[in-house]
């Protein structure tokens, strides 16, 4: 009970800044989902959320696989990098993917929904900032290509974009590759032809600089340690 009351009073705090945030954007509270990302939560942890939340992040593919199978009632979606050669044994115990990274992967996502006729929604992951060491596609990428790039199956629903921020102590600094990915949302649905999707949402914020993310458009926060602050482990680290 206390794992759970530590973890309810995490979910509130958090909650109440996302209300902040929002009332100082003028945005509706509605408007911003919270998903608590369990990559590095031990079980019990995982298990005391699950009353508490629907939403969970998992960054690999057989860890999302394994708890989905424990946990079926939990909406688990995969953030982090996927191999191509994963892509059909974690479509169906996903929700959204939130990392699709290159257009290697993109069509392999699209051969699988059509051979396997198994839907997948997706948000096209993004490379805002530049890093080297960063995964996603390139911005000028996607606007050059956008129309070859929604050549796709009918059931492969691409949602938005996501993006990570630069790692920084200073959450100001990541405000603009938040921005720049909602002024890229704006620029690529400029383009679509009638039936392009609205890229509705935009995944981008996560325990550092989420505040700063939903004021500048994000309608997913993605929140690891934030929820399990103050827990000790007693597990070694994955
Ligand atoms: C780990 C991770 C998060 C959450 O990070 P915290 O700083 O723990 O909130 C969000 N997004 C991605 C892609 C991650 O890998």
């Amino acid at each position: 009970m206390e794992l759970q009351d530590t973890i309810q009073a995490n979910l509130n705090r958090i909650q109440a800044r996302i209300q902040n945030a929002c009332q100082r954007s003028d945005r509706a509270l509605e408007g911003v989902n919270l998903v608590a990302v369990t990559k590095y939560a031990e079980w019990p942890w995982v298990e005391a959320l699950s009353q508490l939340h629907h939403h969970f992040g998992e960054n690999r593919p057989q860890q999302l696989i394994e708890r989905q199978q424990l946990l079926p009632d939990v909406d688990w979606q995969l953030i982090g990098q996927l191999q191509r050669n994963k892509v059909r044994s974690v479509l169906p115990s996903c929700g959204l993917i939130h990392s699709i990274d290159s257009a290697r992967l993109l069509q392999k996502v699209a051969d699988v929904v059509e051979q396997d006729q198994q839907a997948a929604r997706i948000l096209i992951q993004v490379n805002v900032s530049g890093e080297a060491s960063k995964s996603g596609f390139e911005p000028a990428h996607l606007l050059q290509d956008w129309s070859r790039i929604l050549d796709l199956p009918d059931d492969l629903h691409v949602e938005g974009l996501m993006t990570m921020a630069p790692a920084s102590q200073n959450p100001e600094e990541a405000r603009e590759t938040f921005s720049g990915l909602r002024i890229l949302r704006d620029q690529l649905r400029e383009q679509n032809s009638s039936n392009g999707p609205s890229l509705d949402q935009l995944s981008m914020g996560m325990s550092g600089d989420f505040e700063i993310a939903i004021e500048e458009g994000a309608t997913i926060v993605r929140i690891g340690s934030a929820v399990f602050d103050g827990l000790t482990r007693t597990e070694q680290s994955p």
